[in-house]
C-alpha cells in the first residue's frame, strides 16, 4: 500500500474505469485528513454519523459532496437533510416520511439510495431484497425525496469473492427496478464495494465505491 493519503487516492483513481466514482469513507477521520484526500482528487466524502459530518462540514463546506453512509436515526433527519447531498441508507418508510417532511421544510428535494440488506442478516441495517420494490413504491409518492439507486454493504468479513453473490443480487434488483419506470425513481447509482471488495464490486456493476482504510490507512479506534 502506498504510504500517504495522496498517493493512495491517486493510485485508486488511476485504476477506476470510466463512469465509476470514488467516495472516501471518512468515519473517525479528522478534517485535515479529509482535506488531504480532497486535494488528491476525492470529490465525494461518506460519513457514518451526523455529528461527525457536521464537524467536518463546518471546516470543509462545499469543497466536496457529502454522503450519509451510516444508519440514520429519525431524530437526526433534519440535520442530515441540511448537510448531505445524498443519503445512501434509506431503509424504512418511517424514516422516509421524516426526511420528506424535513426536506419540504427546507425547500429541498433530498436524493437517497435504498440500502439493501443483501446478506439478509437480521441484525443488519437495510431492506431485505424481496422488500425493496415495495418500499420504493411507497417512497415514490413523497414529493421531497428522489430515489437515485441502491447501496449495499454485504458481509463484513471474507475474501473478495465471498462478496460476489451479494453484489450480484443487488445488481439484479437494480436492473429490475430500472425496467419498472416508477415516478421519482431513477436507477442511476449502484453503491457497492469497500477496501477489500471494490474491484469485484465494479465487475458486478458498481458505479460508486466507498473506500475507507484503503485511503486513510488503518483506523486508530474502531467506531
Ligand atoms: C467504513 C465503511 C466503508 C469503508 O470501509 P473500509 O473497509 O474501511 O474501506 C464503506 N461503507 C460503509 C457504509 C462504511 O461504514
Amino acid at each position: 500500500m502506498a504510504n500517504s493519503i495522496k498517493e493512495r487516492v491517486q493510485e485508486i483513481l488511476s485504476q477506476l474505469p470510466a463512469g465509476v466514482e470514488l467516495e472516501a469513507a471518512a468515519k473517525s477521520r479528522q478534517p485535515f485528513e479529509i482535506i488531504e484526500a480532497i486535494e488528491a482528487g476525492i470529490k465525494i466524502v461518506g460519513e457514518n454519523y451526523v455529528q461527525e459530518a457536521e464537524r467536518a462540514y463546518r471546516e470543509i463546506g462545499q469543497r466536496c459532496r457529502w454522503h450519509m453512509i451510516g444508519h440514520l436515526q429519525k431524530n437526526k433527519a433534519k440535520k442530515a437533510v441540511e448537510i448531505f447531498d445524498l443519503i445512501e441508507t434509506l431503509d424504512s418508510l418511517e424514516l422516509a416520511l421524516e426526511i420528506d417532511k424535513r426536506a419540504a421544510a427546507q425547500g429541498k428535494v433530498m436524493s437517497v439510495l435504498i440500502e439493501v440488506n443483501s446478506g439478509r442478516e437480521p441484525q443488519k441495517a437495510g431492506v431485505f431484497p424481496e422488500d425493496v420494490e415495495g418500499l420504493i413504491r411507497s417512497v415514490s409518492g413523497l414529493k421531497n425525496i428522489r430515489i437515485l439507486g441502491l447501496m449495499t454493504m454485504g458481509p463484513l468479513e471474507g475474501s473478495p469473492e465471498d462478496f460476489i453473490p451479494y453484489f450480484r443480487e443487488t445488481r439484479r434488483i437494480f436492473e429490475h427496478l430500472k425496467t419498472l419506470n416508477i415516478q421519482n425513481v431513477e436507477m442511476q447509482i449502484l453503491s457497492m464495494g469497500m477496501t477489500a471488495s471494490w474491484r469485484v464490486a465494479i465487475e458486478e456493476g458498481a458505479n460508486l465505491v466507498r473506500i475507507g482504510t484503503g485511503i486513510f490507512g488503518p483506523r486508530h479506534q474502531d467506531v
